[in-house]
């Protein structure tokens, strides 16, 4: 079983964003996708950290979590979990939030 607690994953500015839609189609692993807003989101438990979405954002919005600032990582909005998130994902989560110091919630 995949061990949810080995990757780093992205923060998305999406102040910043632009809603191009290039990360969404460069991720594999279908981690992306657009909100209400039209900004990218974050689907938390699917990121596999390859990285590729932050290669393709011509406005330079997407972070390695570990590289974001604390601001960015205290805006809500920029990810959420799958729908059947089960218990071993919030544990994960809670994991993650606090190596991290990711103060914003998932949507
Ligand atoms: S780091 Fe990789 S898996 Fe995660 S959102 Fe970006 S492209 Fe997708
Ligand atoms: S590539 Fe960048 S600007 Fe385009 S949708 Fe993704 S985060 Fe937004």
């Amino acid at each position: 079983m995949t061990d949810l607690r080995a990757f780093v994953r992205v923060a998305i500015d999406q102040e910043t964003c632009i809603g191009c839609g290039a990360c969404i189609e460069a991720c594999p692993h279908n981690a992306l996708e657009f909100d209400d807003n039209v900004k990218a989101r974050l689907v938390w438990d699917l990121c596999r950290d390859d990285f590729s979405c932050i290669e393709v954002c011509p406005v330079d919005c997407i972070y390695r979590v570990n590289e974001a600032s604390q601001e960015l990582l205290s805006t809500e909005g920029w990810y959420r979990l799958s729908p059947d998130a089960g218990e071993d994902v919030l544990e994960a989560l809670e994991d993650w939030r606090e190596k991290y110091g990711v103060k914003a919630g998932p949507v």
